[in-house]
């Protein structure tokens, strides 16, 4: 059966002594939930977050990583450097990236490679902007993505990728997919790893929503069958609303 998850991603948010302050926040939240539950402090603070949560419940993932083992790489940090401090996870292709960062699917595709050749799990991100699902694109975009960056992988590569489809336009606005919008684009989403993949991969592979997702409404959207947890920024700051989202499993 595939895992719920919900992972937050703090991005450019809190130096050392907020990591730790958040931390601790978190571990007095933890109680026994029904999903695994992920966070992803900056480079810097890694491995104190590593080492902080050695005996929690929650595991600390990372929002970025090169593709490359090492070498002449200005500002980057490799899967080995990841692993070597504990990390197990990875987020690839958030849209932050791809917009701020140039990112593009087979860039994306490398660092994927890269990620599975150390053993690392993914969370792979991807989603519309709102042009396109004005022009009713969004299906054609989320399935280029998913299509360009991961379906080059043979099928037993899927039990170490997580999706997460993370709409643009939803991305800290405050405005996010509807429930059904969502349970429409992930429904889809399953039927493409089904039609390439089959249908036991296609029902194995969790897939989180992303995109102003807050305690007020968590429930509503992990009700739906095919959403299987989140991809949380602005809450996952909190830790009280982050963990008022895990509880709505
Ligand atoms: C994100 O950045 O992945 C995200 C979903 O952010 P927010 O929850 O703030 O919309």
């Amino acid at each position: 059966m595939r895992k719920n998850i919900v992972a937050g991603n703090w991005k450019m948010n809190n130096d050392l002594a907020q990591t730790q302050a958040l931390i601790s926040d978190l571990v007095e939240q933890t109680q026994t939930s029904n999903a695994e539950v992920m966070i992803a402090p900056t480079f810097t603070n890694l491995y104190s977050a590593c080492e902080a949560l050695r005996e929690a419940n929650i595991e600390v993932i990372s929002q970025n990583m090169h593709f490359a083992k090492n070498g002449a790489y200005t500002g980057e940090i490799s899967a080995c450097m990841l692993k070597s401090i504990g990390v197990e996870t990875v987020i690839l292709g958030h849209s932050e990236r791809r917009a701020q960062f140039g990112e593009t699917d087979a860039l994306l595709a490398e660092k994927v490679n890269a990620a599975l050749e150390n053993n690392m799990r993914i969370i792979f991100c991807f989603g519309e902007e709102l042009n396109d699902r004005k022009t009713d694109n969004h299906f054609n975009v989320v399935k280029g993505q998913i299509k360009n960056a991961l379906f080059h992988l043979p099928e037993s590569a899927w039990k170490n990728i997580i999706l997460a489809y993370e709409p643009v336009w939803a991305i800290g606005t405050g405005e996010t997919a509807s429930p059904e919008q969502a349970q429409e684009m992930h429904k889809f989403i399953r039927e493409t790893l089904d039609n390439k993949y089959g249908v036991d991969t296609a029902n194995s592979v969790s897939i989180l929503y992303g995109g102003s997702v807050k305690p007020n409404n968590a429930k509503e959207i992990f009700s739906k069958p095919d959403v299987d947890g989140g991809l949380i920024g602005g809450a996952a700051l909190n830790a009280i609303d982050f963990y008022a989202i895990v509880n709505a499993f």
